[in-house]
């Protein structure tokens, strides 16, 4: 494992680097080592075991970047939290499937502010009609989410260091498959 977490001043996860940009902030004077690796590395006059985590001494505000997020299945799930948007229930997700808000018949879009996550059952029971036309009540109004935590795409927690995972708790939305 030649990677290291990079934390906010917050502890907040913010990316992983590879141990060599750890150095260099380390060096720079930017991070302090929360947690090592064993593992060390020896060069002509220095030694130090490899920074597993690290953090910031200065907070740093995240970028929102409206593009960001992706339009995808997974991601209107997470955005709505894994629940059905009418009746407000969570399910596995093989149970959900999304719904147009306005009907597809009635020109209704593909898109973050039309697309709800829905469950099996409520969305047979709105069928082709608009939650107005059907009787059902959206929890919350769908939008475009602003951004996403970058590592929930790319960390699992059962792969992650050990020395990583209680920084990764951190981050509620991480996936825990
Ligand atoms: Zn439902």
């Amino acid at each position: 494992m030649e990677q290291t977490l990079l934390l906010n001043a917050s502890y907040e996860p913010l990316k992983i680097v590879h141990w060599q940009k750890a150095i260099t902030l380390l060096c720079q004077g930017k991070v302090e080592v929360i947690a090592e690796y064993d593992r060390e590395v020896r060069s002509v006059s220095i030694s130090f075991r490899l920074p597993s985590v690290i953090r910031l001494l200065r907070y740093i505000k995240m970028k929102r970047r409206f593009d960001y997020v992706p339009f995808s299945r997974a991601n209107i799930y997470a955005r709505d939290d894994h629940s059905c948007q009418y009746c407000g229930e969570s399910f596995p997700t093989t149970e959900l499937t999304f719904d147009h808000v306005t009907p597809v018949a009635q020109g209704g879009r593909k898109d973050w502010e039309n697309i709800v996550t829905c469950c099996v059952t409520c969305n047979r029971r709105k069928g082709g009609r608009t939650p107005e036309e059907a009787g059902m009540h959206l929890r919350r109004i769908p939008r475009r989410p602003e951004s996403m935590p970058a590592l929930r795409i790319t960390i699992r927690l059962h792969t992650a260091p050990e020395s990583w995972r209680d920084y990764l708790y951190w981050n509620a939305e991480l996936e825990d498959t």
